[in-house]
């Protein structure tokens, strides 16, 4: 028998729980081979998404549950529940049922089957997205394209199902910074793609804002490329031709017409432009610095606080 570690990032998720608990165990029904390890990691919910964990976890010995001692984020949940998998193959997926568990025995197939170590799902098109987020999101991977050197796959979801050794690639990867899609690019391995329609969220609210999102736009490409900071260094160069250009052309001025004094309105506007890309790089470097300083801090991506075989409060009361 292979066993299939399935993890499951959950932030207040309370009603999604054991919807989803019950189509992943449908779908294993189906898949003779193979057994399940359900393993949810509560992200701080501040909901009841750990009793519905807990009581899961009682129930069926094969679920698996971590609980943080606050909301760290979905990357570091992944983490997480990848350290602490077990199975011969590791899939993550949301709890949302966006990423639909009747994908998994394909996605199976395709591993045992091809010459591959990963198969993950994108988005065939953004369909549900709004016309500017559409753009934005367009915009995104075209840009990061450009600047990095990693690939990253319009589109692509965090619903993937690796061989334990990429695993435990990604898991090697110590950074404070985690931007999972990055992440997973960067090991390496050969990956394919199956693209699907997203369906809508089935129960619950997506966490994600807009601005939300764009923050995490630039935290992908401060982490997956250093093309800004060359960018400043090469317009500062820019900057300087055109002054050297402009003093030419005044001095020639001078020489030939004389002097009348004048163009300071054109001067007010050229500090002010220059200051501004001024400031602007300042922030590029101070983007690249906090986050270098976070990581040199090297505090935890998470904290535990109890799993299903480790509840401090319970094991107080036995005391
Ligand atoms: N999630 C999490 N921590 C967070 C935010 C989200 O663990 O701080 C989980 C969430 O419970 C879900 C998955 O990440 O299982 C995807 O979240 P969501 O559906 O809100 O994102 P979207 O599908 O809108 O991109
Ligand atoms: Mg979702």
């Amino acid at each position: 028998m292979t066993k299939i570690s399935v993890i499951v990032p959950c932030y207040n998720e309370e009603e999604a729980i054991p919807i989803f608990y019950q189509e992943i165990t449908k779908v294993f029904k189906t898949m003779k081979t193979c057994t399940l390890e359900l393993i949810f990691v509560n992200d701080g919910s501040k909901d009841k998404s750990l009793e519905r964990m807990r009581s899961l976890a009682k129930e069926d010995k094969k679920v698996r549950y971590l609980s943080f001692s606050r909301n760290f984020g979905k990357e570091a949940a992944l983490l997480a529940g990848l350290k602490y998998a077990e199975g011969d193959y590791v899939a993550v997926m949301d709890v949302d049922l966006q990423d639909p568990p009747e994908y998994l025995p394909k996605m199976y197939k395709m591993l045992l089957e091809e010459e591959i170590d990963c198969v993950g799902l994108k988005t065939a098109s953004h369909k549900d997205y709004s016309l500017l987020r559409r753009f934005f999101t367009s915009c995104y991977y075209k840009i990061i394209a450009k600047v990095s050197s990693t690939e990253m796959v319009a589109g692509a979801r965090d619903f993937r199902l690796m061989t334990k050794q990429m695993k435990d690639a990604v898991i090697s990867m110590q950074e404070y910074n985690r931007y999972s899609k990055g992440l997973f690019s960067f090991v390496g391995f050969d990956t394919k793609w199956i693209a699907y329609e997203t369906p809508e969220r089935k129960v619950g609210k997506s966490k994600w804002s807009f601005w939300k999102l764009f923050r995490y736009a630039i935290e992908a490409i401060v982490a997956f490329s250093t093309t800004p900071l060359v960018l400043s260094s090469f317009i500062g160069i820019l900057f300087c031709l055109i002054a050297f250009i402009m003093i030419l052309v005044i001095v020639i001025k001078t020489l030939v017409w004389g002097d009348p004094v004048g163009g300071w309105p054109s001067l007010a506007c050229i500090i002010i432009f220059v200051s501004g890309i001024q400031l602007f790089f300042f922030g590029v470097i101070g983007e690249y610095l906090s986050k270098t300083y976070l990581e040199t801090k090297k505090r935890p991506i998470y904290i535990v606080k109890e799993t299903e075989d480790a509840n401090p409060k319970t094991k107080m009361k036995k005391k």
